[in-house]
């Protein structure tokens, strides 16, 4: 079944076949996800916010259930390019980073197994959709809106999450995507804490308090294309609203992180705590980075969006309207908590002895 936008206030009752919103909350107790118990949609119904809508046929997929349609990964990457759409497939783009990282991946050894990958056997929980870094050793590639920062648009800038780590002067090329798997991309891999040698890449803390992806791929569905525009709109005014500074292309990190990873001089542990206090930092600041990326999967549920923040964890939600926008901001983005309603699954947004996603 899908629904027209005219029903979609009942979007925050519906949560597919056979999962209730107890059942759901009682699933992430049952892991340690901290979220919010209240309603999605801080506007009435019909809505007099002035909050736009989606057009008659923008249709949702409300039947099947969507929490949990998202697969562990172990690292998401983000490559400039400086549109808002791709190729269908986007790894299939003659001489774009994408296609070389894919291949280098293809290239790559099989049996390695990520770092700290012991901790999955020992958790006794476990809910589908919910998962940490460690539970994969995938890679999944995408592309963002945002340009290079590079003064040469030869090298690309690429983002990598959950390190919440960005890696400049990466080369449009294999040898680049080679670079970037070694040093920042290979399961085996920890960024941090920083290496002084990395080739000539630059890695830098990314220098927003969140960075939210907004699904736009108008090549594999048109409806998370009109989805993105509005959603766009709807976040930089509601997170302006709550006194945030939104960007849409990445400041240089030079003018607010200092110098990049590579270059800190201080001993291992001096600068494992120089890029903790550059975490938290920057977790305060209340700067927004919001972007366009290409398809993640899952474009039945329209409005798509992930939400990285320095702490660590990738929130994924669906279903989103512009009217749910200002909870996601207020609950998610300044409290930290989940809203079960648009969730799809999470990493690393398991978190025992928390009370919010933005504790450390
Ligand atoms: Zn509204």
């Amino acid at each position: 079944m899908t629904i027209n936008s005219n029903d979609l206030h009942f979007k925050n009752s519906i949560f597919g076949a056979g999962l209730t919103l107890e059942a759901l909350q009682t699933q992430l107790d049952s892991v340690s996800v901290p979220y919010a118990d209240v309603d999605c949609r801080t506007c009435p119904n019909p809505c007099d916010e002035g909050h736009e809508s989606y057009p008659n046929k923008f249709s949702v997929d409300m039947e099947s259930t969507m929490f949990g349609s998202v697969k562990p990964y172990h690292r998401q990457i983000v490559i400039s390019t400086g549109k808002m759409d791709w190729d269908r497939e986007i790894t299939s783009t003659k001489n774009s980073l994408a296609a070389h990282v894919q291949h280098v991946i293809h290239n790559a050894p099989m049996s390695v197994s990520p770092a700290g990958a012991e901790i999955k056997s020992k958790r006794v929980n476990h809910v589908s959709g919910v998962f940490n870094s460690s539970d994969s050793s995938k890679l999944s590639i995408l592309n963002g809106s945002h340009h290079t920062i590079s003064d040469n648009p030869e090298y690309e800038t690429v983002l990598v999450f959950p390190d919440y780590i960005m890696v400049t002067e990466v080369p449009r090329s294999l040898d680049g995507a080679k670079a970037l798997w070694d040093a920042a991309l290979a399961p085996s891999v920890s960024i941090l804490p920083p290496v002084h040698e990395k080739g000539n890449l630059s890695s830098w803390i990314i220098p927003y308090s969140c960075v939210i992806l907004l699904c736009s791929h108008k090549r594999r569905d048109n409806r998370c294309h009109i989805a993105a525009a509005q959603l766009g709109q709807a976040f930089t005014h509601s997170l302006e609203d709550h006194g945030w500074t939104v960007d849409t292309e990445i400041e240089h990190p030079l003018h607010t992180m200092g110098l990049p990873l590579e270059k800190l001089q201080g001993t291992e542990a001096e600068n494992e705590e120089c890029t903790t206090r550059q975490f938290q930092e920057i977790a305060s600041e209340k700067r927004a980075l919001i972007l366009r990326n290409s398809h993640t999967g899952g474009h039945r549920y329209a409005g798509n969006c992930i939400i990285y923040t320095p702490q660590g964890s990738g929130v994924w939600y669906g279903r989103v309207s512009t009217h749910e926008v200002e909870s996601i901001v207020s609950q998610t983005l300044e409290e930290g908590l989940v809203l079960p309603p648009l969730l799809r699954g999470g990493m690393n947004i398991s978190r025992p002895g928390c009370m919010s996603l933005n504790d450390w």
